[in-house]
């Protein structure tokens, strides 16, 4: 939040007076006026590497259009957005454009941010695109997010992440619920913090430990996972010492003349040995 109301000092009014480039503002027209072609070129070009470059591509924030009455510089590039949209889903961006002397701004830098995540940013909080939350855009969604605290959208990444991490099949990888909770500490996330830590306390400890960002984690993180793999480990060893003693009890009562191994007969000690695997499959 510190580099946003730092932004602030840097409001500029621009009318007509503009100090703006007038290169800029010519290559974003000819940009717009090529929209259908570029489209075109850019829709093989993602076929062809099969990734997106949001700082090429035509988007919804590129050209002005009917609604939007303000211009955001990121990276030196201008976003054509409403100040209504910004001021309704984002106090701190709503605070910044209603302060006295900025009311009347059309331009407004924002410094320290990339151009490509504004625009995922964006298309998540506008209410005719709300893009949807991918592993792919979810961590720099929740960075602006949290920076211009729009609490809503919070939520939706937290809400992604939760459901990415509680997978099963495949069972996420070490380095993803290292990631996540460093995420849930940085971004105080309660619901992402739980699932993170019962998918980590289900994984052996030397995958964890032998990732360098795992110990820069806070302490009482590490320490609490650690406990809690403990104590998941306690509960199946009573789970596993009740079914014994149930089984053993059986085996006293029907299967007096059979015994063979520890007091049991053979299948009754077989029993206790699938019901212990299943118990500790976690590991
Ligand atoms: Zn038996």
């Amino acid at each position: 939040m510190g580099d946003v109301i730092n932004d602030m000092d840097n409001f500029n009014d621009v009318t007509e007076e503009s100090p703006r480039d007038p290169d800029a503002d010519k290559d974003n027209a000819n940009q717009c006026k090529d929209k259908e072609n570029k489209e075109a070129t850019l829709s093989k070009s993602f076929k062809d590497e099969g990734k997106t470059d949001l700082d090429k591509l035509e988007h919804p924030f590129s050209c002005p259009n009917e609604t939007s009455d303000l211009r955001l510089l990121v990276e030196g590039k201008p976003l054509y957005v409403s100040r209504v949209v910004l001021s309704l889903v984002s106090p701190i961006l709503k605070s910044l454009l209603s302060m006295k002397g900025n009311d009347d701004n059309v331009e407004m830098p924002l410094s320290g941010k990339k151009y490509s995540h504004m625009v995922e940013f964006l298309s998540c909080i506008y209410p005719d695109i709300l893009a949807p939350i991918t592993e792919e855009n979810a961590e720099v969604v929740l960075d602006l997010a949290d920076n211009f605290q729009v609490s809503r959208l919070v939520d939706r990444c937290e809400d992604f992440l939760v459901f990415d991490i509680s997978k099963t099949s495949p069972p996420p990888h070490p380095e993803k619920i290292v990631r996540y909770l460093s995420l849930a500490a940085k971004y105080e996330l309660p619901k992402l913090q739980k699932a993170t830590f019962e998918a980590a306390a289900k994984m052996p400890s030397d995958l964890l430990e032998n990732i360098q960002a795992f110990w820069d984690l806070p302490a009482v993180t590490t320490t609490s996972l650690f406990i809690r793999r403990l104590k998941l480990f306690e509960k199946s060893g009573k789970t596993i010492r009740c079914k014994q003693k149930e089984i053993q009890n059986h085996c006293s009562l029907y299967h007096k003349g059979e015994k063979n191994e520890g007091n049991l007969c053979t299948k009754c000690y077989a029993q206790i040995g699938k019901h212990a695997i299943n118990e500790l499959q976690f590991i």
